[in-house]
């Protein structure tokens, strides 16, 4: 448990100065007890995520092992399911990296005026692809080029359409807009999906937070998705508001700075 937000914690150490005296100085260690909590939170929440799907492979792994148990319709079916334990356990590792990538370095490696035509047809193509047909997407690009990392916005916006996707049941609509609004630009992806009640709001960008692991799991989801767009957009000295209603849906903005409109101005 992290110590709560406003108590400090103190230890005492004792200094002999000989000739029985002795100095007592106190050491504020909150910063440090906080930062040591959170590491073992965050080992905890790792091993448990990649525990689940190793237990399970491990499991039919001891079918095949012993001959014959399993005839050939049951192998496939057992290796197909290995296969998918194995997929979500490289898309865990791999979203690790990249937040630790992310935290390693303050800023993108290099940046460009990014063509947000180009990047919404991308973001449209690939929501089109996961939504298989079960979702109206519309995509409106009425914004200029963004002054950003192509890669990395392409993965914060990615990351925020697939949430829409997966949050949203077979029939609804899935709205992806970059637009100005007062010399801001704002990119938004609403959705009438199944939306976060108000108290869920503040903590959905924290490494591994969900408001339904079930529902998270399985559509395929870490827990990572929002902590790495609030890195990425953090970086893009962006800034990210959620608006929802249970039941009804949700927007997400991602709002960037005039300066990186230069074909705005
Ligand atoms: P996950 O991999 O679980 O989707 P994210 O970090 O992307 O992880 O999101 C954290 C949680 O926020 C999700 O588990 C879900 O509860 C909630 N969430 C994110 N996007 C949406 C959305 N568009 N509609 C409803 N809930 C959402």
């Amino acid at each position: 448990q992290a110590p709560a937000a406003r108590t400090r914690i103190y230890t005492i150490r004792v200094v002999p100065l000989g000739d029985a005296n002795k100095l007592l100085v106190s050491l504020d260690v909150t910063d440090a007890r906080r930062v040591e909590s959170m590491r073992s939170t965050f080992v905890a929440n790792v091993s448990h995520e990649l525990r689940t799907p190793l237990t399970v492979v491990r499991g039919f792994l001891e079918y095949f092992t012993d001959d014959g148990v399993v005839d050939g319709e049951q192998r496939q079916q057992f290796a197909r399911l290995m296969s998918d334990q194995t997929a979500r356990m490289l898309t865990l590792v791999d979203d690790l990296l990249t937040l630790s990538r992310l935290e390693a370095e303050d800023a993108p490696a290099s940046e460009e005026d990014v063509d947000m035509a180009n990047l919404l047809a991308q973001l449209q193509a690939e929501g089109k692809s996961l939504s298989d047909g079960r979702h109206r997407l519309d995509v409106n690009c009425l914004g200029p080029a963004l002054r950003g990392n192509r890669k990395e916005l392409h993965s914060a916006f990615g990351n925020l359409v697939s949430n829409a996707i997966r949050y949203t049941p077979a029939g609804g609509e899935i709205a992806i807009e970059w637009a100005m609004h007062e010399g801001v630009g704002v990119f938004s992806v609403r959705d009438s999906g199944v939306g976060v009640a108000a108290e869920h709001l503040p903590r959905l960008t924290e490494r591994f937070y969900r408001v339904d692991r079930g529902r998270s799991r399985d559509t395929g989801g870490t827990g990572l998705g929002l902590a790495i767009v609030k890195h990425i957009l953090l970086r893009h000295q962006a800034s990210l508001s959620i608006d929802s209603e249970v039941g009804a849906g949700s927007t997400f903005r991602a709002a960037f700075p005039d300066w990186r409109l230069p074909a705005a101005k």
